[in-house]
């Protein structure tokens, strides 16, 4: 599996990813918003997009479909039920869906609500995984839920899914959002020694070339993956003083959720 980030540069800090067979070049785009740059990466590559893959309904992952149909004729999947949202579904993903792209490459379709009602993560079966995330994992962060999503369903999905996949499982997310997201761990826990050393450098990144993190990295530096954390609980306890003394993982995550959206 041969894997391309594709950094658009837009305000909204948006990455695309072309996901290839190395043996055919056959090759599928995740939400090619940009998808100038994406068809100039396969080109370069000597790649042909077959596929599209939205993670979900929102118009800064869905604006290329339309020209990157056009250039390639690929087909267009999505969560099934999208189809309300997106337009031109050519098959409707479900959990558990194995999506090939050439000869050697599978990807298992995650069904992930949460940041919206109809979205899908994208897990390699490789050696070392991949999970193409879309806005419901972020490095160092979590989706928001206003804008036809739930908190409490985005949770599910990280303690139910996201948490139990491998951790050398390798994350690439759908936004830039790696240097903001930090400032939140340490605003929620301000004693977290690997976030306090990486800020510093995730400042001065070059998304061109940003670090491609682990789940195992993630439960290090991603407050929502961060729960049982006594400084995180203690710290959420000032924000919201009827905290119990041994608040569960979901009430943690919600409240978190509810002052990221502030933040
Ligand atoms: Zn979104
Ligand atoms: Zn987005």
């Amino acid at each position: 599996m041969l894997v391309e980030q594709i950094w658009t540069a837009n305000n909204y800090r948006n990455f695309n990813y072309l996901i290839a067979c190395g043996e055919t070049g056959d090759a599928l785009a995740v939400d090619p918003l940009d998808h100038e740059k994406c068809l100039a990466a396969a080109k370069k590559r000597g790649w042909q997009i077959k596929q599209i893959v939205n993670t979900h309904e929102h118009g800064d992952h869905t604006g290329g479909n339309r020209a990157m149909i056009a250039a390639t004729g690929a087909k267009l999947l999505a969560h099934k039920n999208a189809g309300s949202r997106i337009a031109g579904i050519d098959r409707g993903l479900g959990a558990g869906d194995v999506i090939k792209i050439g000869k050697s490459v599978e990807l298992e379709a995650l069904d992930t609500p949460g940041h919206t009602m109809s979205h899908v993560c994208l897990l390699s079966h490789t050696d070392t995984p991949a999970l193409f995330c879309g806005d419901t994992l972020f490095n160092a962060g979590a989706g928001n839920c206003h804008n036809g999503g739930h908190p409490s369903e985005l949770y599910q999905t990280f303690a139910a899914q996201l948490a139990k996949l491998p951790d050398k499982t390798q994350v690439y997310p759908g936004h830039d959002y790696i240097a903001n997201n930090l400032g939140f761990t340490l605003d929620r826990e301000p004693d977290n020694k690997k976030a306090q050393q990486m800020l510093p450098q995730m400042r001065e990144q070059d998304p061109s070339r940003a670090l491609v993190t682990t789940l195992a990295l993630e439960k290090e530096i991603n407050t929502f993956f961060r729960l049982h954390s006594p400084s995180v609980i203690a710290r959420l306890r000032e924000a919201f003083p009827d905290l119990p003394d041994d608040p569960d993982a979901k009430t943690v995550f919600v409240k978190l959720r509810e002052l990221r959206n502030r933040w």
